[in-house]
């Protein structure tokens, strides 16, 4: 059985990256992996959100090598936990993790053959619009954010691909049409082309 790729998606706050990996794992057949977090739950989230551990937790997994990647975000810890993603990836399922540009240079370190995707608004001025529309936020998040995202954006050249998301369905439909080519990609098939050459060493 073929193991299941690992994909990473990224991007600045206010990219759309949430909306676009939570719509891409409903409707189509791939695992989104999720993170464990010290942040406090927001209204309407739960446990099929993140896993909410304390602090003292989060470090104990730390410690025990529970973790793939971890990070600090915005004075919080974020990781993602090792096993359901090696255990998807065995069960041959792709798995999608949504996690910051620091995790996702880990991965990218541990994993090389992992799957890079980089999401960002069309221009610099409606990534600031809608950061700016978050009503939840206040100044002082707005500006940590934006900061933050500025740094990120100097990161993407380090991935694979890039998604402009200027609106919803087109950037789904974008990540969608990545998941589908990796399939062509000749590192995924290797296998395949090795029964060509042992056949030809039979005949
Ligand atoms: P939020 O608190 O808004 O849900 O997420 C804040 C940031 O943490 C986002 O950039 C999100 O991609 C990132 N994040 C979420 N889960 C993880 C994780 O498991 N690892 C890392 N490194 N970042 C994460």
């Amino acid at each position: 059985m073929k193991k299941g790729k690992l994909l990473v998606l990224s991007g600045p706050s206010g990219a759309g990256k949430s909306t676009i990996s939570q719509r891409v794992a409903q409707e189509s057949d791939i695992f989104l992996s999720i993170s464990a977090t010290t942040r406090k739950p927001r209204e309407g989230e739960d446990e099929n959100h993140y896993y909410f551990l304390t602090k003292e937790d989060f470090l104990t997994k730390i410690e025990e090598g529970a973790f793939l990647e971890y990070a600090q975000v915005y004075g919080q810890y974020y990781g993602t936990l090792r096993a359901p993603v090696l255990e998807m990836m065995e069960k041959g399922k792709n798995v999608l993790l949504e996690i910051d540009v620091q995790g996702s240079m880990q991965v990218k370190k541990a994993y090389d053959d992992c799957e890079m995707i980089f999401v960002l608004p069309p221009s610099l001025s409606e990534l600031k619009k809608r950061l700016a529309a978050r009503k939840s936020e206040t100044e002082q998040q707005y500006n940590l954010r934006m900061v933050k995202a500025l740094g990120e954006i100097e990161a993407a050249l380090q991935y694979d691909y890039l998604i402009i998301n200027e609106e919803i369905e087109s950037a789904v439909t974008q990540l969608k049409q990545i998941i589908d080519s990796l399939d062509k990609k000749m590192k995924y098939n290797r296998n395949f082309i090795q029964t060509y050459i042992e056949e030809e060493k039979q005949t």
